[in-house]
């Protein structure tokens, strides 16, 4: 589903997005508009809410597979046919585009769960938590963080990121 976000401060419309965008990066952000903070709801802070394990879930990529599989599908099954209301010279546009979306799914899907088998993501998961960790030594960042409903940890358990 996609939301539009506005700021809460100037209510400029900033982005929309979709409900399960999931971003790891800082939270806080200003307003291109006004310049004050707001909490971007597409993205988490890794130390707060440790690497989430369904990012190394297997069955999206599979459902992926399958649907390219139907999109190379319905390409071949439209080569063979006359498509009403097309000029002849563009006949060959629509079973093209649906080869090529159902290839270039195919081959991202297979490249993420490659990724995933060989730890690379992981890896690439775990380098964004230390990044993370070091925006949440910042106690301006926290204060921020907590202003806007957080649940950060207060400085006392700081040595819980180093
Ligand atoms: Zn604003």
């Amino acid at each position: 589903m996609s939301v539009e976000f506005k700021c809460p401060s100037c209510g400029k419309k900033l982005f929309s997005y979709e409900t399960r965008a999931r971003k790891y990066e800082k939270i806080i952000k200003n307003c291109k508009k006004c310049g004050a903070e707001y909490a971007d709801p597409r993205c988490y802070e890794l130390a707060l809410d440790g690497i989430p394990e369904d990012e190394f879930g297997y069955l999206q990529y599979v459902l992926i597979v399958a649907l390219g599989a139907f999109f190379i599908w319905r390409g071949i099954h439209l080569l063979g046919v006359y498509q009403l209301g097309v000029p002849s010279s563009m006949q060959w546009l629509m079973p093209v585009v649906f080869l090529g979306i159902g290839v270039a799914a195919i081959i991202g899907a297979v490249i993420s769960m490659i990724s995933i088998k060989t730890g690379a993501k992981r890896r690439k998961l775990e380098k964004l938590l230390e990044e993370s960790k070091i925006r949440m030594k910042d106690p301006t960042y926290k204060a921020s963080l907590r202003r806007f409903g957080y649940n950060v940890p207060d400085d006392t358990a700081d040595f819980y990121y180093n």
